[in-house]
């Protein structure tokens, strides 16, 4: 994909993001991992625009030394993406303030394995990165220490990332994990739900990554 179509990407899936009020407003942003020439890096959407009025000319090339253009303003969370290009494998990253996931991220430390969907995310968990600063190198740190064995994590009192092989992946993944803290707090405003044994999550995660393969 050439850096034109990947930018109409980030687009399709930042309008997404308002049209179906997945993350509100100026919230959440998406980026794309990108050679330009030589130089390794990746596509971000930018700081404080809002996510259905984006231009191809408003998203950010951002290298993996964290250099931008002078006159390109990256979102102001672009540092944990960075971060994770760097150290977890993926092509792309969707980061979202979406409604139950900010309610989980507030109320939960994680979300246990109550339902087995949660292995989409290849871990038996949902862990919640503890807070510091949006945009902060502290935050980066934090969401790179539950990430390391995931490819989603919620962010303490914000919100939810999600990595994946394609943006359409990511997204989707995104979306998965927002229904699964849906569920969860609605199980929780009655009881603590049954949780799956380790034992079975093993099962599960076995044949979803299996799934995965084919
Ligand atoms: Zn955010």
């Amino acid at each position: 994909m050439n850096e034109l179509d990947k930018k109409r990407q980030i687009i399709k899936y930042s309008q997404l993001f308002s049209t179906n009020s997945f993350s509100p407003i100026r919230s959440g942003n998406i980026s794309i991992k990108h050679k330009r020439k030589d130089v390794e890096g990746f596509l971000i959407s930018p700081s404080g625009k809002k996510n259905i009025e984006l231009n191809a000319t408003d998203i950010v090339f951002v290298s993996m030394s964290g250099e931008v253009k002078k006159n390109k303003t990256p979102s102001s969370e672009w540092r944990f993406h960075l971060d994770l290009y760097k150290s977890v494998k993926c092509n792309a990253i969707v980061h979202a303030h979406s409604k139950f996931s900010v309610i989980c991220s507030c109320l939960f430390k994680e979300i246990p394995s109550f339902h087995y969907m949660i292995a989409l995310i290849e871990s038996k968990s949902i862990k919640v990165a503890k807070y510091a600063l949006y945009g902060s190198k502290k935050l980066s740190k934090n969401i790179l220490e539950v990430m390391k064995n995931s490819k989603g994590c919620l962010i303490s009192n914000h919100g939810q990332v999600t990595v994946g092989d394609s943006i359409g992946e990511a997204y989707e993944l995104a979306e998965e994990v927002e229904l699964l803290c849906e569920y969860y707090y609605h199980c929780k405003l009655y009881k603590d739900p049954k949780i799956i044994s380790t034992k079975e999550m093993n099962k599960v995660l076995e044949k979803i990554l299996n799934y995965k393969k084919k």
